[in-house]
């Protein structure tokens, strides 16, 4: 089978905006959806600050109108999940569990993951109390009094941006020592809002039941002590995981395993693009991830208008056929 001219990793905002613009382009581009198809905000309930909704839009509905946008415009979006890829060679191999493809061009757009605490109570109350993005929802916590877990800079970050609207704050961290930067303590402890549990766990989130977070259950590490404090939303705020497993050895990251990008989404790969949360650890917000997107969409475009002729130069006719 003839190389494609783009095949798309990952379908978040910013796997899906490529997707729209290489299909607007005349790429044909391949999307392989990936295990969590349409990505982060598939876990959130109202999105507020996507622009142009003014009343807010679901997030999943969101992620199903951006996946039939790619699609009216020719985008090939399959269910699948990538197992191995080889960057180096021309064209490049993607394989998936029942198939292997190859393309001219490569974007990925396999995002990050939220670490989470692992708890069946999390996992049940997540988009309904639970958050892993203060950003995004700190907003709906006007008057409450919430918790975050995490003792690194995105906890005090988050701690600090939630104070803004929630009536208290409480910090659980396993340790009694932050890791956030000093300025960062300094500003959460000099907060009035903001109180600390020390050396504790979330045991569990309540109330299932219900369907909203009620309270948590904390066990102090040292003594083993249980005790319950009523909080009206839980932000998980212990770090990212940016998915890049299987580029490892092939592709340039940072120290965090994040992709290095430069001039927009090129990373060390001529022909290779990346764009949204796996490549950016500081915005990760769905509108930063979608222009993202587009920037990688553009690069690729530019990349396969100047490969030479032998080596699969993307002209109108090709792409059309791609
Ligand atoms: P991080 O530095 O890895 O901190 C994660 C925190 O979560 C740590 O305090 C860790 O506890 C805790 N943790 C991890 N797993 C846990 C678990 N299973 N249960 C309970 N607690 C758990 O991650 P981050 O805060 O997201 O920061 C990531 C990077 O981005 C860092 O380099 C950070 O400096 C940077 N960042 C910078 C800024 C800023 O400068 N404004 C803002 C955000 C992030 P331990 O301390 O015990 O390991």
């Amino acid at each position: 089978m003839s190389p494609r001219n783009v095949i798309i990793i990952g379908s978040g905002p910013a796997g899906l905006t490529a997707a729209l613009y290489t299909a607007r382009g005349n790429l044909k581009p391949l999307v392989i959806e990936g295990l969590e198809a349409g990505g982060q905000l598939m876990l959130t309930t109202l999105v507020e600050n996507w622009p142009g909704h003014r009343d807010g839009i679901m997030g999943p509905e969101l992620m199903a109108e951006m996946r039939a946008q790619a699609e009216r415009f020719g985008a090939d979006i399959i269910r699948g999940h990538v197992t191995s890829v080889d960057l180096l060679a021309r064209p490049h191999v993607v394989k998936t569990a029942d198939a292997e493809y190859s393309a001219r061009s490569i974007i990925i757009a396999t995002g990050a993951s939220a670490r989470l605490l692992g708890l069946a109570s999390e996992r049940a109350l997540i988009g309904h109390g639970v958050s892993t993005c203060a950003t995004c929802d700190g907003y709906f916590f006007r008057g409450k009094s919430i918790a975050v877990v995490g003792g690194g800079d995105s906890a005090m970050e988050e701690a600090i941006f939630l104070t803004r609207f929630a009536s208290h704050v409480t910090v659980v961290h396993r340790r009694d020592t932050l890791r956030a930067s000093k300025i960062m303590q300094d500003k959460a402890f000099a907060n009035p809002k903001i109180s600390f549990e020390w050396n504790a766990e979330v045991d569990e989130i309540r109330d299932t039941g219900k369907g909203e977070v009620t309270s948590m259950v904390l066990r102090d590490l040292l003594s083993g002590e249980r005790k319950e404090i009523a909080v009206e939303g839980v932000f998980v705020a212990i770090g990212h995981t940016p998915n890049t497993k299987l580029f490892v050895g092939q592709i340039e990251t940072d120290a965090s395993g994040y992709i290095v990008t430069q001039s927009g989404s090129r990373t060390s790969v001529p022909g290779v693009f990346a764009c949204g949360d796996v490549q950016d650890h500081v915005y990760r917000q769905a509108i930063t991830a979608a222009g993202s997107g587009c920037m990688a969409a553009i690069d690729a475009e530019k990349y396969l208008d100047g490969l030479p002729q032998h080596m699969g130069q993307a002209t109108l006719e090709d792409r059309a056929v791609g």
